[in-house]
């Protein structure tokens, strides 16, 4: 849809006078010169983790060493920034912890779940899943060899494959690619009446919109750290067990932090109550530092109006680049309602990948993903309504020019 006046900057310093989360940009390390819709893949570094991660460095495991564990109740770690997770997704309080990887955690949590059914063998899932979803899930089929099956469908053919042999449906709520949204709810719902159990993974969700795992009743989820929740690169995940569910949850990789008595030694495997017996290992205390001072600025802020800003920042990306760069070959691939999407955009071109590499030459930060997409995240903590119309103004300059077609703009780099 095309706006009946053409958008003018004017316009978006309007935008931006009137943003009630203004505020928030000045929390945030951005450097100079950059325009970062990359948000959606790694967050940038929120200024209070660089003080905090001093403070750990220095006081905590410098001086304080191994007294540490209790001083600083490092031990504490997972169960208090799951908290702090489980209010950005609908979750209670305890039914959160924050640990390992996500790909690990949805190991964790898919091998917990086929195990709630044991007389059914079929994962579904759909073709817009990420992929280390899907080979987690392949993974643990092998290693179980007790005859699974993983299922995949389109994504708008999930509910009508929920049929009685579905053991889990295990989704991604906001598809990495495009963007567009599951309806949690309604495909919970739908599962419970077949029967099955339900494993959401909210990697592109937590902290981008507002999510109500309890409200859903979703039984399982997981999700990144490093993504919306700008814990850093590589940062701890999450993973959600319904309250209900706790002590039914057996939990494949039973290491001692998961232990009900972990300090007592026993030679013998007994499960903590609660969400705690989901923990394997010692936590990465660094790491969960640096993601327990990045959710104090996500907290700070009120997820409704994050939710508004970013279908605005979206919408009038996707405005701009219609009006500015109409002719040059761009097609949108995320679904047009904002109702539909999560907080990021996508649009197809044949020549995707030296489109988006001269764009971040020049300073514009999103990213490629294959085939031909190019995808744009958007995080109203530090973007203005201006930063997309000089972003929007940049790539038109790289089209008119053909800037995007020097020989070093075609080289692939290992990482996209
Ligand atoms: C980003 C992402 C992951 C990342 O998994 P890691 O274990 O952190 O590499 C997994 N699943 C989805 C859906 C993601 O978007």
């Amino acid at each position: 849809m095309t706006a009946p006046t053409p958008i003018t900057l004017d316009h978006c310093l309007a935008l931006d006078a009137d943003d009630p989360l203004a505020g928030f940009r000045d929390r945030f390390h951005l450097p100079d010169g950059v325009i970062y819709l990359d948000g959606n893949s790694l967050g940038p570094l929120p200024a209070a983790v660089r003080t905090r991660l001093e403070r750990v460095v220095e006081a905590e495991w410098g001086r304080d060493l191994i007294t540490s564990w209790n001083v600083h109740d490092w031990i504490g770690l997972p169960a208090r920034v799951g908290d702090k997770i489980a209010r950005l997704v609908g979750a209670a309080p305890g039914s959160v912890v924050c640990a390992d990887s996500t790909s690990v955690n949805l190991f964790k949590a898919l091998a917990a779940a086929l195990d709630l059914r044991p007389d059914r063998r079929v994962i579904l899932s759909d073709s817009g899943n990420f992929p280390t979803d899907l080979y987690v899930a392949q993974g643990l089929v092998r290693l179980l060899d007790r005859g699974h099956e993983l299922r995949l469908v389109e994504p708008e053919g999930v509910a009508d494959a929920l049929t009685d042999d579905v053991a889990v449906l295990m989704l991604t709520q906001v598809d990495y690619r495009t963007g567009r949204l599951h309806h949690m709810a309604d495909l919970t719902r739908r599962a419970h009446g077949a029967g099955a159990v339900t494993l959401w993974d909210l990697s592109h969700s937590a902290g981008a919109l507002p999510v109500d795992l309890a409200g859903a009743g979703a039984d399982l989820a997981v999700g990144c750290g490093y993504k919306y929740l700008n814990g850093g690169p590589g940062a701890p995940a999450f993973l959600y067990v319904a309250p209900r569910l706790q002590d039914a949850v057996r939990p494949p990789l039973s290491g001692w932090m998961g232990h009900e008595a972990p300090f007592a030694f026993d030679l013998d495997y007994r499960p903590a109550g609660g969400i705690g017996r989901n923990l394997c290992g010692t936590p990465p205390v660094l790491g969960m530092t640096a993601l327990d001072a990045a959710l104090d600025v996500i907290l700070d802020a009120d997820m409704a109006q994050i939710r508004a800003k970013s279908q605005a920042l979206c919408a009038l990306f996707i405005d701009l680049v219609e009006q500015e760069c109409r002719g040059h070959g761009f097609t949108l691939a995320s679904p047009a309602d904002p109702d539909a999407r999560g907080s990021q955009v996508s649009f197809r071109h044949a020549q995707g990948y030296p489109v988006m590499a001269a764009l971040i030459a020049s300073g514009v930060i999103g990213d490629f993903r294959a085939p031909d997409l190019v995808r744009f995240g958007f995080t109203p903590l530090y973007l203005t309504f201006s930063d997309v119309w000089d972003a929007v103004a940049v790539l038109r300059g790289i089209m008119e020019t053909r800037a995007w077609d020097a020989p070093e703009y075609h080289r692939r780099a290992a990482v996209t």
